[in-house]
């Protein structure tokens, strides 16, 4: 069963704290009011393996408010990863609710090379769920950072979760992401995972209704906003097809790494050892990711992989989801379809296919033949 899962990674997602200064109601992530730091032993050592690895990687600091720890640390954390990414090995990448972002977060971003990506639900009355430990929207010093980092020449996307309430407004989150000035969104469907597994899921017809909304807009209007899931989707296709997937090790501040899935991090789950495998300040990264296979939810998570290559027709475009999705939804790893795979992937894939019904001359009818065939 080995081998469905890369002994490499191209992605390590850095957790330099748990704690977030907003509450969202979504929110997965145990343990965020915890406001210790990752210290720099632990960059130290992830940024040694990116260098003997010698592959390029994307540092994604994630999971908590990033910026919560201050340019002061976060500057130790990254001074590490310089040699790296002068030599071409390393590429920053933050996820942040950008309420705390001032001069001194705009120039970091800059003298760091960061791609920036900000949590933003659309218009204020849709973000009444992103809301400080008050209870009070964070919606107004969000859309000032935005525009903070768009002033000082910094480009952002927004990353926006859409609950089923939200389904029918596709074209209404577009014209609002535009708007702002924005280049581009990626729409994260609400989905059930860790701490927060009681929410509910879009339904396939209204999930298919979103995506093909947002599908007729972006045809129609080709110089806005760009949609990540339709810039990526042909390109996924093509380059993961019949590779193995990323191991996707997510390091916390203490060194702990898990992998599969982020949202995994931080997580009790006895059976699993809670997802732990391995502490970057006792062994390399590479040596743990190597050993992958003898951790008990990896094996489960790659029957789950077989299971979903032998059964699913959407396999190349979405190479298995992500585990934790499977874990809230099932309990368990070596499962196929959650209602998130459905909502978030197949509604997706139909809608593509039915938006490409015809065409097969475009680049992006090209990309998809394959999946359209196996799909229709
Ligand atoms: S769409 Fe669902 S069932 Fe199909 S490959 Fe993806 S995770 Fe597996």
């Amino acid at each position: 069963m080995a081998g469905m899962i890369d002994s490499t990674y191209r992605m390590v997602v850095m957790q330099p704290t748990n704690y977030c200064n907003a509450n969202c109601s979504y929110c997965y992530l145990p343990n965020r009011r915890d406001t210790a730091h990752m210290q720099p032993a632990v960059a130290q050592a992830i940024a040694r393996d990116i260098e003997e690895q010698g592959e390029p990687v994307t540092v994604l600091w994630h999971s908590g408010e990033p910026t919560s720890v201050g340019t002061r640390v976060m500057r130790q954390l990254l001074d590490p990863f310089e040699n790296g990414r002068g030599q071409g090995l390393v590429r920053h990448h933050i996820q942040t609710n950008a309420t705390l972002i001032g001069d001194g977060w705009c120039r970091l971003f800059d003298e760091y090379a960061f791609e920036i990506g900000v949590s933003l639900d659309g218009p204020a009355w849709l973000c009444t769920e992103r809301v400080n430990w008050a209870g009070r929207p964070i919606h107004a010093q969000a859309v000032e950072g935005i525009r903070r980092l768009m002033d000082a020449g910094l480009n952002p996307y927004a990353i926006c979760v859409v609950p089923p309430s939200s389904t029918g407004r596709g074209v209404e989150l577009l014209t609002y992401f535009d708007d702002l000035g924005l280049e581009a969104v990626a729409f994260n469907l609400e989905a059930s995972l860790g701490i927060s597994t009681t929410r509910s899921v879009p339904a396939d017809e209204a999930a298919r209704r979103f995506w093909t909304d947002v599908l007729t807009w972006c045809r129609a209007h080709p110089d806005r906003i760009r949609v990540r899931e339709l810039l990526q989707a042909a390109a996924f296709v093509q380059r993961t097809m019949d590779k193995p997937r990323e191991p996707m090790p997510t390091v916390g501040r203490d060194g702990t790494v898990v992998l599969a899935s982020p949202e995994l991090a931080g997580l009790r789950a006895p059976v699993y050892n809670d997802f732990r495998a391995g502490n970057v300040l006792e062994e390399p990264l590479t040596a743990i990711i190597g050993r992958q296979h003898e951790l008990g939810y990896i094996a489960e998570f790659e029957k789950g992989l077989e299971a979903c290559r032998a059964t699913c027709g959407f396999w190349e475009f979405c190479h298995g989801g992500f585990a934790a999705m499977r874990y809230a939804e099932h309990g368990r790893m070596d499962t196929t379809r959650t209602q998130w795979c459905t909502a978030a992937r197949i509604e997706l894939a139909r809608a593509l296919a039915d938006q490409l019904d015809g065409d097969t001359t475009s680049r992006t009818a090209q990309a998809f033949i394959p999946l359209m065939e196996r799909t229709s």
